[in-house]
């Protein structure tokens, strides 16, 4: 029973070892592949599908033509600058571009690991878990489309000792997101836009869903700690109406630690270009430090008690 426990499988993007970032301690992140939202400024849209997907690095290739002319369903060109441009609807997801550049210029977003791999991977720097509080943190894509895959994971680490993260929009039923719960030190939640309308342009799902979840969480029997973050955007977000929804919305959450604002960045638009999807925020700026500063003392304003973070500051 166990064994075949351990051989389940999980789509998987990537892995990172030795992050700062996301969690106590130094941290090993596995980031799970597919999500059912389509975040507008979504910094890994490499990993949406919940299936392996190709990309392209136009600085790796030198137009050679050899994919073209191997490419099976004909989705593959040359443009006048001699880059390569996929055709997407014609794209069967063969990989066979992948094999026969040779510059590595294809490449594959998402591979199956079994759990017990995924445990082995996170193992190997267990000495450094003990030393620094750190552990393994979940993150995607939305991982809780793959709740039995994460919560066997932390499942494990949990029964070794290793402390167990997830960052979520807990965009799924509340059936998937029980599954983690018992297993789960922390719990870093999307809170992305309160308006509905608005949430449903740039966000997606349901936006009822979310916040129901959220609340059952915090008045589940787990201790699962909460820290609610939100990827600010100035012209979409980063205003006071929006802030004041959210500091009503928290108010007398009893695991919530503190709410983070994280400050747009687009340093995930070279992925976009890899993968061939449009970036639908060319504009968008980053929001200056004193914008930010606004409004984490905005929320402070709203008397709710809970403490703001962002960019590593916390205010008060
Ligand atoms: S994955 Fe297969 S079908 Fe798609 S572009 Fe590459 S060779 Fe062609
Ligand atoms: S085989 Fe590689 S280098 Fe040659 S055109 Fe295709 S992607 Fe570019």
């Amino acid at each position: 029973m166990d064994r075949d426990i351990r051989n389940l499988r999980g789509m998987v993007l990537r892995h990172e070892k030795g992050s700062m970032e996301d969690g106590n301690g130094m941290r090993t992140v596995i980031y799970m592949k597919g999500c059912p939202l389509h975040c507008w400024w979504c910094s890994t849209p490499e990993s949406h599908r919940f299936e392996p997907e190709v990309a392209y690095s136009a600085a790796r290739c030198v137009g050679c033509g050899r994919c073209v002319a191997e490419c099976p369903a004909g989705a593959l060109s040359l443009n006048e600058e001699h880059k390569i441009v996929r055709d997407r609807s014609k794209c069967t997801s063969c990989f066979h571009c992948v094999e026969v550049c040779p510059f590595s210029a294809h490449k594959i977003y998402g591979e199956e690991k079994t759990v017990q791999e995924i445990v082995d991977l996170i193992a190997q720097d267990e000495v450094l878990y003990f030393f620094t509080g750190g552990g393994v943190t979940f993150g995607g894509g939305e991982c809780l489309g793959q709740a039995d895959f994460v919560a066997e994971v932390m499942r494990i680490c949990r029964n070794r000792g290793i402390n167990t993260c997830m960052e979520t929009t807990v965009a799924y039923p509340w059936e998937e997101v029980e599954k983690v719960l018992p297993y789960v030190d922390v719990m870093y939640i999307d809170m992305k836009v309160m308006d509905r309308e608005l949430h449903n342009k740039y966000v997606g799902g349901s936006i009822d869903r979310i916040q129901e979840n959220i609340k059952r969480i915090d008045q589940s029997e787990y201790p699962v700690k909460i820290r609610i973050r939100v990827p600010t955007l100035s012209s979409v977000n980063g205003n006071q109406k929006n802030m004041k929804a959210l500091a009503d919305f928290c108010r007398g959450m009893k695991k919530l630690e503190y709410i983070e604002l994280l400050p747009y960045h687009r340093l995930g638009k070279i992925k976009y270009d890899e993968i061939g999807i449009e970036y639908k925020l060319p504009d968008e700026k980053t929001p200056s430090e004193e914008a930010m500063a606004e409004l984490a003392n905005f929320i402070l304003a709203q008397g709710t008690g809970i403490p703001v973070l962002v960019s590593g500051v916390r205010y008060p």
